[in-house]
């Protein structure tokens, strides 16, 4: 049995056991990576994906809740205004 270097690996088959120790988030989801980040906001052009939007500033949500998938994945991700977010 090999510890993974990432740090986060989460084990399917031992959830309800020790609480996530990720200490970089209150909730204790990891930080979303700088360049995953990046492509978000570049392909919403820096914008609210909203079209009727495209208010700054934005900030990068989950388009499936994170405590379904607890992962960071591109396709999952938008970039986002407050107000729309907050909806
Ligand atoms: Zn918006």
């Amino acid at each position: 049995m090999t510890t993974s270097v990432v740090g986060l690996s989460l084990d399917e088959s031992d959830d309800g056991g020790l609480a996530a120790y990720d200490p970089s988030m209150p909730d204790g989801r990891p930080a979303i990576p700088r360049d995953l980040q990046r492509r978000v906001l570049i392909e919403a052009g820096h914008r609210c994906a909203i079209p009727t939007c495209q208010a700054t500033p934005i900030q990068i949500a989950h388009i499936t809740d994170w405590s379904i998938v607890k992962e960071h994945k591109f396709e999952n991700l938008i970039a986002l205004c407050p107000t729309c977010h907050a909806l």
